[in-house]
């Protein structure tokens, strides 16, 4: 049996990201932790969403300013996000013309085992009209 290391922290880093609506960084969530007066270290916030991410139980992505986000997924399996960039509303969204293109374009050139990260960020509706 595998046991694993800092399963408490983890834990304490899995609920805090399901408690957050939409994406929010390390530090972010690293804030909320501290605030709800947790002494988790911001080392073991990046290690064990890079571990949720890993297992496929956190869905991670680069903000257009290149900070690694992350979020508790409703969705498992592969999918793609918009995002808007003033309220952080996230919407799931499947784009099957993505995964063709992916494919085809992977094959053109000979690789095989092509993965990709297409998320959109916009202005929601109600950011749009504000
Ligand atoms: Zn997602
Ligand atoms: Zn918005
Ligand atoms: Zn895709």
């Amino acid at each position: 049996m595998v046991v694993k290391r800092n399963t408490w922290q983890r834990e304490a880093v899995r609920e805090a990201l399901d408690s957050s609506d939409g994406f929010i960084s390390a530090q972010g969530l690293h804030l909320q932790l501290r605030d709800a007066g947790s002494h988790i270290g911001l080392a073991t916030v990046y290690r064990a969403l890079a571990d949720l991410a890993t297992e496929g139980e956190a869905d991670s992505l680069q903000s257009p300013e290149g900070e690694a986000l992350y979020r508790a997924c409703e969705s498992t399996g592969h999918h793609h996000h918009l995002i808007c960039r003033n309220c952080g509303l996230t919407v799931e969204i499947e784009a099957g013309e993505v995964e063709r293109w992916a494919r085809a374009v992977a094959a053109e050139h000979g690789f095989t085992d092509a993965r990709h990260v297409v998320d959109i960020f916009g202005l929601c509706e109600k950011c749009s009209t504000a």
